[in-house]
């Protein structure tokens, strides 16, 4: 099921022709036809996914980090292109506990609109989420091209920031590729 939720982040950034990272998640949202509302949450709320007049709304916490804003933008993205079927009967919650960028796995969301065991829409969210923002493929030339230390920190801190992840979230990549 990750598999093909990364699949869809595959098409959907290569169709970019990249050749530096980051990825422009929020430009590339749009290209979708997706709106994007930045609102100041409460801090335990990541963002959301829903449907107004059938048309897709990513809804962002406005007082997070920029590169956290981009990965609920990634995520968020991920339960439009993936979980079309639920937003229509349902606003998909997200709150930081369901992140993998927090905890570094993923937990039981506690998902207040879709009871229906939602796990796995969000292993699949963040799977593609993953794929978006940190392509393997860029990952890969951006190794190649430098020579740090992948043990310090602030070498890894450094490249991460290249691709507008956080730490955590480029540390979970390095380990799939
Ligand atoms: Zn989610």
């Amino acid at each position: 099921m990750s598999e093909y939720a990364r699949e869809q982040a595959r098409i959907l950034v290569e169709r970019l022709g990249l050749k530096n990272p980051p990825v422009p998640v929020e430009k590339l949202a749009k290209s979708l036809g997706v709106r994007i509302e930045y609102n100041p949450f409460d801090d335990e709320l990541s963002g959301m996914a829903f449907l107004r007049d059938g048309k897709p709304i990513i809804g962002v916490n406005s007082k997070h980090h920029p590169n956290r804003q981009r990965f609920t933008i990634a995520h968020e993205l991920g339960h439009i292109v993936l979980h079309r079927s639920h937003l229509e009967t349902a606003v998909l919650i997200d709150k930081s506990k369901n992140f993998m960028i927090e905890e570094g796995k993923n937990f039981i969301p506690r998902n207040q609109t879709s009871a229906e065991g939602s796990d796995p829409l969000e292993i699949q969210a963040n799977a593609f989420a993953s794929e978006l923002l940190l392509p393997a493929k860029l990952v890969r030339q951006v190794l190649s091209e430098s020579t740090g230390d992948l043990h310090d920190d602030a070498y890894l801190i450094s490249l991460a920031q290249r691709f507008r992840v956080s730490l955590t979230a480029f540390q979970l990549r390095l380990d799939q590729i």
